[in-house]
């Protein structure tokens, strides 16, 4: 489990136009580049339950809900091979939290994107100083109390972003629906407690499988591959039941949590909260160095749920594009 201080973000969206890079971005973040099959009927769903831009909503929820020096607590980690072991960290998702197979890609993501990855075990939350550049990474194989978790903890705003979800059975599938569950540890029951007790949840994913996704189970069940009947015996779909608060659909969930980043360097007028796309790139390299695996193909390369690091990096631009040409027409 990884908890990030988030400081500084003072709204001060002065007279910049949101409306329009935010729909730009909320529609280039769920273009179906890869070809994947599913995000057309994912994202519209989530349109229309949301009423407005995905990344604008969640980017202002974290604004009004995390105080600064909040902590903010992100689930990730998504097993590829999973006949293999345990098995391995994919490169979309990880900044965050995990079981110790996931931990070295993890760490190596926070590292490549500029932070320092700190063993949360015995840390006390307080001795860090708000704006410290860490990301407390808690890699445990032991079920979390999820009560207590966010009582030591106290979390502002609970994230998963590409963390399997459990479905209608209480098995967790991969999107061809192979059953991953032993890759697991019960994390999710984190983000389903912070529901309940009301802390605000924001969910990312691209295939309907993701923890948070559950406002979208009909669409899954009735238009995704697998969505109703996985194949892995346990007699469900892979449509994950979980809700959040805020729902976040991208065709490669690495991009909704761009997005949403790039909506807080427009809400805060601090363009530092996107990262840029080179750093992000070297995340990716750092990821793969330690392990990580595409998610579409299995290779041990530069590549995200299929799309290579150039076509990759491409969107990452055009997305810190539209957050530049917004800010330069703000100032003219
Ligand atoms: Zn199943």
């Amino acid at each position: 489990m990884a908890c990030l201080s988030w400081t500084a973000l003072i709204p001060s969206a002065g007279r910049i136009d949101l409306d329009s890079p935010a729909e730009t971005i909320d529609r280039l973040t769920n273009l179906d580049f890869p070809m994947r099959g599913a995000i057309a009927a994912l994202h519209g769903e989530a349109r229309r339950i949301v009423d407005a831009p995905l990344c604008l909503s969640a980017a202002r929820e974290i604004l009004a809900r995390v105080p600064e020096g909040g902590v903010v607590a992100i689930l990730t980690g998504f097993p590829e091979f999973p006949w293999i072991r345990r098995g391995v960290a994919e490169t979309d998702g990880p900044v965050g939290p995990c079981e110790p197979h996931f931990a070295p890609v993890i760490e190596a993501a926070v590292r490549g994107i500029g932070l320092v990855p700190i063993p949360a075990a015995g840390l006390d939350l307080k001795s860090l100083h708000p704006g410290d550049p860490v990301c407390l990474i808690e890699a445990t194989d032991e079920a979390v109390d999820a009560e207590r978790w966010l009582a030591v903890r106290g979390p502002a705003l609970v994230i998963a972003i590409e963390r399997p979800g459990r479905s209608v059975t209480g098995a967790y599938h991969n999107m061809s629906g192979r059953n991953v569950s032993h890759c697991l540890n019960n994390f999710e029951d984190l983000f389903i407690e912070a529901e309940s007790r009301g802390i605000w949840t924001i969910g990312i994913g691209d295939g309907g499988n993701e923890v948070g996704m559950g406002a979208l189970q009909a669409v899954v069940r009735a238009q995704v591959a697998a969505g109703s009947a996985c194949g892995c015996g346990c007699g469900g779909g892979i449509a994950a039941v979980s809700s959040s608060r805020s729902l976040v659909t991208a065709v490669v969930a690495n991009f909704g949590a761009t997005a949403i980043a790039a909506m807080l360097a427009l809400l805060t007028d601090d363009r530092e909260a996107l990262p840029w796309p080179a750093l992000e790139l070297q995340s990716l390299d750092a990821c793969v160095a330690a392990g990580a695996v595409d998610g579409q193909h299995n290779e041990c390369v530069a590549s995200v749920d299929g799309l290579a690091a150039d076509a990759y990096g491409a969107v990452l631009e055009l997305i810190a594009d539209a957050v530049d040409r917004a800010r330069h027409r703000r100032s003219v």
